[in-house]
């Protein structure tokens, strides 16, 4: 299999050799992403190989990654890569978070249910079975929190050193306390992520540490298997919409490029439209596509939302999200504080449950329904990114009517679900519970 790096920069695409350890492109500083001659495939015998590949107990098999191996051939050979079973995420009904987003039915895809919690571990664990490729002993991330926390489980795993650089002070202690009992290095930097960011990317070059940052195109490659997987589990008919919440824009990157590849080799028959939600104090990217042009990006230089994981002002993978949501026919919506706290508590009283971040999708939903961007009886999967346990002191506050947004104001408990204290009395408990 033919197998190179290619600079996503249409005016460039240099081309370099899959095994380069290169971040941007050296010729034009482009985003890089992997490229494959795909010829020969046929669609038919690899949706039966995958369905059969469910039946066995190989553990890459297992993987809902590796699963789907050949739509991602970067590696010589499998012994590189690094599996704890990631993917296999449910497809959810939630009809009371559709009711609440304005739609007839919406179905959650739970990237929440993955080894550490997050969609992360999808692209994780085809960037550490690189790494090894490479022969690399140390890997490095800059992050606020779940990356930090995939990257910690699947170097561990795969037998490399983890080195994390997180901002100080900005992290939920569900993701720190994950990556440190996976044993990865922690460093807290007292600057945002961003500056922490290009800061590490001179470390990694000076100390020869491998970067696994979602510019890292081979986390992109992985995270292609949540749309690959999705589609597989919908028997390939797309829905009309895939909604995601944008930070860093890497993972909206992966999925129009699953389904630009899908497509045309012939898995499925059209290409759904993406819609990206962003936060509005970290909302760079809605702000660029109300009237975009390739010199007129404008970073956020200080992002302010209680959705640590959205929480990014300059997201490294713009110009890839602006071309497959432009690709796709999608949009980009930005939602508050406000609105994202009422919608995770809608999710959850669905039984289902996310992180703050992952609850910008409802958010999104609703503000597209009732503009009419999103029809009411639209076919819509949300991919909800990550699992409700990340952020135990948020749900705690906003149910006790004490969360309070980046501005210090308190946001409303709208659906708050205080607990009650009562004494240790049968009587006034019965006369409680009625
Ligand atoms: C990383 C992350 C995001 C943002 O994804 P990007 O690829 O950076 O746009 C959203 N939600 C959760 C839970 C995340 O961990």
């Amino acid at each position: 299999m033919h197998a190179e790096l290619v600079c996503f920069e249409s005016a460039c695409r240099a081309a370099y050799p899959i095994t380069e350890v290169i971040y941007n492109c050296p010729k034009c500083g482009g985003l890089l992403e992997a490229s494959y001659d795909f010829s020969g495939y046929d669609a038919g015998a690899l949706k039966r190989a995958w369905r059969e590949r469910r039946m066995s107990n190989t553990p890459l098999d297992q993987s809902g990654v590796w699963r789907y191996r050949e739509m991602f051939p970067f590696l010589d050979s499998l012994e590189h890569a690094v599996t704890l079973r990631e993917g296999n995420t449910p497809l959810l009904d939630a009809p009371r978070a559709a009711g609440y987003g304005g739609l007839e039915r919406l179905t959650f895809k739970h990237q929440g249910f993955n080894p550490t919690g997050s969609f992360k571990d999808n692209g994780m664990t085809a960037g550490a079975a690189q790494a090894r490729r490479l022969g690399m002993k140390r890997v490095a991330c800059v992050s606020t929190g779940n990356t930090s926390a995939s990257m910690a489980a699947y170097a561990s795993a795969g037998g490399l050193q983890p080195v994390i650089f997180i901002p100080h002070g900005n992290i939920s202690y569900g993701k720190l306390a994950q990556a440190l009992e996976y044993g990865a290095q922690t460093l807290q930097v007292e600057a945002n992520f961003d500056q922490i960011l290009k800061l590490v990317r001179v470390l990694a070059e000076r100390l020869g540490i491998y970067l696994l940052n979602s510019i890292n195109p081979f986390r992109i490659e992985g995270q292609k298997s949540i749309i690959i997987e999705m589609m597989d589990q919908l028997d390939w008919n797309p829905p009309d919409w895939i909604v995601v919440p944008g930070g860093n824009l890497g993972n909206v990157s992966a999925f129009g490029k699953a389904l630009r590849e899908l497509s045309s080799l012939g898995f499925i028959p059209r290409i759904p439209k993406l819609a990206v939600v962003q936060a509005e104090g970290a909302a760079p990217f809605h702000e660029f596509m109300r009237h975009p042009a390739a010199d007129r990006f404008v970073p956020v230089d200080h992002p302010a939302t209680l959705a640590t994981a959205i929480k990014i002002g300059d997201p490294v993978s713009w110009p890839k999200a602006w071309s497959e949501i432009t690709m796709s026919g999608g949009v980009v919506e930005k939602v508050s504080e406000q609105e994202i706290a009422d919608a995770k508590a809608i999710v959850g009283l669905c039984g289902i449950g996310c992180e703050p971040a992952s609850a910008a999708t409802l958010a999104g939903i609703r503000k597209l329904t009732a503009s009419r961007v999103m029809d009411a009886d639209a076919n819509v999967v949300a991919v909800l990114t990550g699992n409700v346990l990340k952020d135990p002191d948020y749900i705690y506050q906003y149910h006790t009517g004490k969360l309070q947004d980046p501005s210090g104001n308190v946001l409303q408990s709208t659906f708050g679900n205080r607990p009650a204290v009562v004494s240790n009395s049968a009587d006034r408990i019965i006369a409680l519970l009625g």
